[in-house]
């Protein structure tokens, strides 16, 4: 997995905002859109308001967490190491080998 990837599949996929519906386990998006225009995901199980709340806030987390993660990556790539990675060489290397 790369930033890059990451983000291909952000700008691929059904543009937000995302909103869980109230009182439902159904998220759709993008917010005012024509209901023909929108992605409906409807939780037939009703497993929980927390994992519909969750999938629709995914989007913009993850968009927010790029940013962060491509900023450390870019004002890291100045440090030098002598000796082991640091916890942030640690990371950015786990998400970059994660499938
Ligand atoms: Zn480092």
């Amino acid at each position: 997995m790369s930033s890059s990837s990451v983000r291909k599949r952000l700008q691929e996929a059904t543009p937000g905002p995302w909103e869980k519906e109230e009182d439902s386990p159904a998220i759709t998006g993008p917010v005012g859109a024509a209901r023909d225009d929108r992605m409906i995901i409807y939780d037939e199980g009703g497993h929980s308001e927390e994992d519909a709340d969750l999938i629709a806030h995914a989007p913009t987390d993850l968009a927010l967490a790029l940013d962060v993660i491509e900023i450390a990556a870019e004002l890291h790539e100045t440090q030098r190491h002598v000796g082991d990675p640091c916890p942030l060489c640690i990371a950015l290397a786990a998400f970059e080998t994660a499938p």
